[in-house]
């Protein structure tokens, strides 16, 4: 596990949780989520440690070998706990590991940009 861990983008950030790999269609899946504990809301910068939900986004990450790679990213939604703020709920950011709404890491990305 912990070469798999190193593997990952933004591996001082991202945990691996589980991984599952499906040899027929040559395909891994790895289960990650994020390490920090407490995050800053976007709009106030107000650090926060209060969890609203969790969900999560598939993104497709560079191959190893023969396998395409799917990271299973659990997001977590957190609360503003300032009063002042106008935002209630926002979504954590992982800025190293990929863009908002995006389908695929940064990395992988980078890549097939300067592949085409
Ligand atoms: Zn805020």
């Amino acid at each position: 596990m912990s070469v798999l861990t190193h593997l990952l983008p933004d591996s001082s950030n991202l945990i691996l949780e589980n991984c599952q790999l499906d040899k027929i269609k040559t395909q891994i899946n790895l289960i990650v989520s994020a390490i920090s504990r407490v995050v800053n809301c976007p709009v106030c910068n107000q650090p926060t440690q209060k969890i609203h939900s969790r969900y999560e986004r598939l993104l497709a990450d560079l191959p190893w070998a023969d396998y395409s790679i799917t990271l299973q990213l659990r997001v977590r939604k957190f609360f503003c706990i300032n009063s002042l703020c106008k935002r209630r709920i926002f979504t954590e950011r992982l800025t190293n590991v990929t863009a908002p709404r995006a389908r695929k890491t940064l990395r992988l990305a980078q890549r097939l940009s300067v592949i085409g």
